[in-house]
């Protein structure tokens, strides 16, 4: 008799979905320069977008409390009630926001609360509408879940930001969902109230439309207006705000994001989460609570050495002959135009084919990591986090600088 598995490769064993699927440019990039770290070779990686600061005192302190009172059984599916109210009370705080906490869901970080999203509200084909620079996980998400990616262009020109007109001429019976972060990921652009009051003059014609704001840089804002498109009476019922503690807490590793959403919806996510995690870890639920109770000034101080941060790499960038750069309001990216370096040669003889190939050359022979814009929907750019301190940034540029004007 034929041997059936003999026949079978591990890779076919492998669903389609997951085949379809593009792995974390962020997390593989991350993953490459660990690599050339392990073999002795002087990395900086500027890829991961992730604060390079200690979580505060304070949060540690409770969570300690937490695992010495025992906090160590499943908790409820959305998070614990008192968590949900102090999230509830931290909407109405900073945002002027009305969630109540029935209307909250928290989970395994903002990475799941979209993926729960997702999974809840796209049928195949449904589409999902997204200005392009888009967060790396958004798109996989969608595809996941069998949307379909509906792309708003933007360029550094326009700050990345896309206009009410743009939004409109991409709207169609199959739209579900508009998403879109503020503070942006990648571009660090951030809408004003005006902006997002001219988007929202065109979604409150689309009641099928759900908007999905996240807003998890919202504590790195340098123009210290965040702006909720949730606070905008005409769409506030359909509107989901996404945030979490990963950035504005130096909480990466913890794993807490969480949501307001319309009651139907948080529904939906419970049982969808009720299905996959149960709920996220319960001292981390504890220690959120602390988190976002009133004490604010480590996160300020954060922000502020972002800021000083910023100017630093900003100028630098303004340096590199070749790169056009702009000046990002929030989050702790940068994300300069590169396109003038395409079709160059390295001092090796090889020609830089694409966005992608340049990024492997930084990393390969300048030592630094960056993102390719091909991750984030445009092919033109390339990322820079700058969650790291003055000095380790100083040497980064020095090397990109050197790296990039070696191109011929
Ligand atoms: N949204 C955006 C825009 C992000 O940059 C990130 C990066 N971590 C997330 C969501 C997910 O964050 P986490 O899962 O760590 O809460
Ligand atoms: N959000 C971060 C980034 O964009 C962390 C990486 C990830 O979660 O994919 O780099």
């Amino acid at each position: 008799m034929e041997n059936i598995l003999e026949k079978t490769t591990t890779e076919n064993l492998l669903s389609n979905r997951v085949k379809a699927m593009e792995a974390s440019a962020t997390l593989a990039m991350a993953a490459k320069s660990r690599e050339l770290k392990a073999k002795g070779i002087d990395v900086i990686a500027l890829s991961l977008g992730e604060p390079d600061f200690d979580t505060p005192e304070h949060i540690k302190q409770a969570a300690k409390e937490a695992i010495d009172a025992n906090y160590s059984h499943y908790t409820p599916v959305p998070g614990y009630l008192d968590l949900r109210e102090a999230i509830s009370n931290k909407f109405k705080r900073d945002n002027n926001l009305d969630y109540s906490p029935e209307q909250i869901v928290t989970s395994t970080g903002a990475k799941q609360t979209l993926a729960n999203l997702m999974m809840c509200l796209l049928n195949e084909g449904d589409e999902a509408i997204m200005p392009v620079p888009y967060w790396v996980s958004y798109a996989a998400q969608i595809k996941l879940a069998g949307g379909k990616v509906i792309e708003i262009s933007t360029n550094i020109d326009t700050d990345f930001k896309c206009t009410a007109e743009q939004l409109e001429a991409v709207i169609t019976d199959r739209s579900k969902i508009f998403l879109f972060s503020s503070p942006c990921n990648p571009s660090g652009s951030v809408y004003t109230k005006e902006e997002l009051e001219a988007l929202v003059g065109v979604l409150k014609k689309y009641p099928k439309i759900t908007i999905i704001s996240d807003e998890i840089y919202e504590h790195i804002n340098f123009t210290d207006k965040h702006a909720s498109i949730g606070c905008f009476e005409a769409v506030k019922d359909r509107v989901v705000t996404v945030n979490g503690l990963s950035k504005g807490f130096a909480m990466t590793g913890w794993r807490l994001g969480y949501m307001g959403a319309p009651l139907w919806l948080a529904k939906a996510c419970g049982k969808i989460q009720g299905q996959f995690t149960s709920a996220t870890c319960s001292i981390t639920q504890r220690a959120a609570i602390a988190a976002l109770g009133d004490y604010l000034e480590p996160t300020y101080k954060m922000k502020d050495e972002f800021a000083k941060r910023k100017k630093l790499v900003h100028g630098k960038l303004n340096e590199i002959e070749g790169l056009k750069v702009n000046d990002p309001q929030g989050a702790f990216y940068f994300f300069p135009d590169a396109s003038s370096f395409i079709g160059k040669s390295t001092p090796a003889g090889e020609v830089i084919n694409d966005m992608d190939e340049l990024c492997m050359h930084i990393l390969n022979e300048g030592h630094v990591a960056v993102v390719t814009g091909s991750a984030f929907g445009i092919k033109e750019c390339f990322r820079i986090s700058y969650a790291m301190s003055e000095e380790v940034l100083t040497e980064a540029m020095r090397r990109l600088k050197a790296c990039l004007e070696a191109l011929s």
